[in-house]
């Protein structure tokens, strides 16, 4: 049976709260749709205000008791997740696609990296290390410790329905948080299907409790203005970011912000530049493109654009699409209708301000949320798009003359992500790493993230990170206790 059949069977599409699957409290509900298709596959109740409020009750009632949990056995839920999770990766990855849309190896792969998170928090929950030293003046001791942050707004995106979930719920997990998850409306199954796992594993009723809800605004602001809330962890949009940052100023909540990029790819001419094309490819198209570290803007020496173009162009003409069940499929539908048509426009702008359109430019001739692979060069260092976070398969490239130029034009921007950088010259990679307001470099390298690495952004991409030790240490307070004995 699918996880889908499994969860519409025993009534675990719905609502979890405190240990309770149930039906939003005005009965409205959500449609979930497959993007490859456009058709409705399921429907999952939209949480109302009530339903936001009775769920951070429910974080609430265990919140002592969960923070009082032996860390060991915290960190053996996680290890069980991590298993649980890993030995369903195909039933987990037929599900992403059927909401998401994604290429099935994406998505497994996808899994099997969010599954990562709980095996690595499994091991920094037993990890929560204070410290004591001797004032400077000899008059007392300083004792520093960690304590569990609070009940904790989890607020998630639908690129990466369960990576970015378990990015946010193992830490949570692990330093002894109780949460609401609430999950983007394009993909409330995934995360129903987690929470499903997380209770079988042996979270208790209450630990996490997952709100699917439409009303986002609405029910995500009075949860946010409910005291007893003390932390907020969002993945998504700069914009609705800032809007949740405004909101969290009311009771000065806790705020981790893992907002959107607009990452620079750079190719510099001593790059190998069949390795600068499999990375370039691996950046802009994993996902699809929809992702917030994807290669956003395609910087090119000019003694080396023109090969570059070349070979970049075919592998993109050359990518698979279609729907992500179909084995053979490297690129799927986008998430909606609304990124499909932003997309297009988007494409059809750089095209009149004089880029090339070398490979696709348009969307296929099939139902579903489909967007051709598509190359645009000789695109101007101040075109729009440039300045736009593109989200989906589609690839501007400029070309620059110097290392300081390449490095003005990666920084010229709000974001501070992601950057990517080719070079033959390790010195140069280091140096052009350090100069570039970025959360994170690839040096001759397209996939950066790892559970164990620290994630997150600068500038307008966010606050704090994700992943790592650092990680943990969003979701706990230091306390000082200052002794004399
Ligand atoms: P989004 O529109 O900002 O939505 C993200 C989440 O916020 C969803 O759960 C959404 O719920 C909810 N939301 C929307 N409006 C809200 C409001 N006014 N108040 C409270 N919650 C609200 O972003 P998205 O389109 O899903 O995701 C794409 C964005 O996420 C991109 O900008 C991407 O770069 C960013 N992203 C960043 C990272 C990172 O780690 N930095 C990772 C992945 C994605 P509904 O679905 O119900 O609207
Ligand atoms: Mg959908």
């Amino acid at each position: 049976m699918s996880i889908l059949d499994d969860l519409v069977a025993s009534g675990r599409n719905r609502l979890l709260i405190g240990g309770e699957w149930r039906d939003a409290s005005d009965g409205a509900e959500i449609t979930v749709l497959d993007p490859a298709t456009a058709e409705p596959i399921a429907s999952v109740p939209s949480g109302s205000v009530a339903d936001g409020l009775a769920a951070v009750d429910a974080a609430s009632a265990v919140a002592a008791s969960w923070a009082a949990t032996p860390p060991r056995d915290r960190a053996e839920i996680l290890r069980r997740a991590f298993e649980a999770l890993t030995d369903r990766a195909d039933a987990f990855a037929e599900l992403i696609v059927r909401e998401m849309g994604k290429a099935f190896r994406e998505a497994r792969a996808e899994v099997l990296y969010a599954a990562e998170f709980f095996r690595w928090f499994s091991g920094e929950a037993v990890r929560n290390l204070g410290s004591i030293s001797t004032a400077p003046g000899g008059d007392k001791r300083i004792i520093s410790v960690h304590q569990p942050v609070g009940i904790s707004l989890l607020v998630t995106p639908w690129n990466f329905p369960a990576a970015m979930a378990t990015r946010k719920i193992g830490p949570a997990i692990a330093a002894g948080c109780t949460m609401i998850l609430k999950p983007a409306s394009d993909t409330p199954l995934t995360a129903l299907a987690i929470g499903a796992l997380l209770e079988e594993v042996g979270v208790p009723p209450g630990v996490v409790n997952v709100v699917p809800s439409a009303r986002s605004g609405e029910v995500v602001g009075a949860m946010l203005d409910d005291p007893r809330v003390r932390k907020l962890s969002f993945t998504g949009s700069t914009e609705v970011g800032k809007v949740l940052l405004e909101r969290a100023a009311r009771h000065v909540v806790n705020c981790s912000m893992e907002l959107g990029g607009n990452a620079p790819f750079l190719v510099f001419s001593d790059a190998d530049i069949d390795a600068a094309v499999e990375g370039a490819m691996v950046a802009k198209m994993r996902n699809g493109g929809q992702s917030c570290i994807a290669a956003n803007r395609i910087y090119v020496h000019a003694a080396v654009a023109a090969e570059f173009a070349e070979r970049f162009s075919a592998a993109m003409a050359s990518t698979r699409v279609g729907p992500g069940m179909d084995p053979s499929t490297e690129l799927g539908p986008l998430i909606n209708r609304q990124a499909a048509d932003d997309i297009a426009g988007l494409v059809e702008a750089t095209a009149s301000h004089g880029a090339r359109v070398t490979v696709g430019g348009g969307r296929p001739d099939r139902p579903g949320f489909f967007f051709e692979p598509t190359v645009l060069t000789d695109v101007a260092p101040d075109d729009p798009i440039l300045a736009t976070e593109i989200f989906g398969p589609v690839a501007p490239i400029v070309t620059f003359e110097t290392e300081e130029e390449a490095v003005a034009l990666a920084n010229d921007t709000l974001w501070g992500l992601a950057a990517y950088v080719y070079t033959g010259d390790l010195a140069r990679g280091l140096r052009v790493a350090e100069a570039i307001e970025a959360g994170m470099v690839g040096i001759n390298r397209g996939l950066i993230s790892d559970p164990a690495a620290p994630f997150g952004g600068v500038k307008e991409s966010g606050l704090g990170r994700e992943g790592a030790h650092e990680g943990l240490m969003e979701f706990l307070e230091t306390k000082y206790i200052a002794a004399t004995w």
